[in-house]
């Protein structure tokens, strides 16, 4: 009676649920699509709950500029203008 395809595709169901979603390390906001926004927002707005996401740490992209200015000029220097 014809072929019968047999996949086990219920076991990924568990693994697909949790979401790995990159957060700022800086200012905490979430990367959705294009953009950032507040990961409270984005559990809403997704209607997720915290469990159901797996924060990567890593940099937004303000904040990664932020820090490669700080990279790139250094300290603040003193001027002595006595
Ligand atoms: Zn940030």
């Amino acid at each position: 009676m014809g072929t019968h395809a047999h996949t086990v595709l219920e076991d990924d169901a568990t693994a697909s649920s949790s979401r790995i979603v990159l957060q700022c390390r800086y200012c905490l906001r979430v990367q959705d699509g294009q953009g950032w926004q507040q990961f409270l927002a984005f559990l809403r707005q997704y209607n997720l709950s915290a469990s159901e996401v797996f924060l990567a740490e890593t940099y937004c992209e303000p904040c990664a500029a932020a820090s490669r200015q700080l990279v790139t000029y250094g300290p603040i220097a003193y001027h002595d203008n006595h």
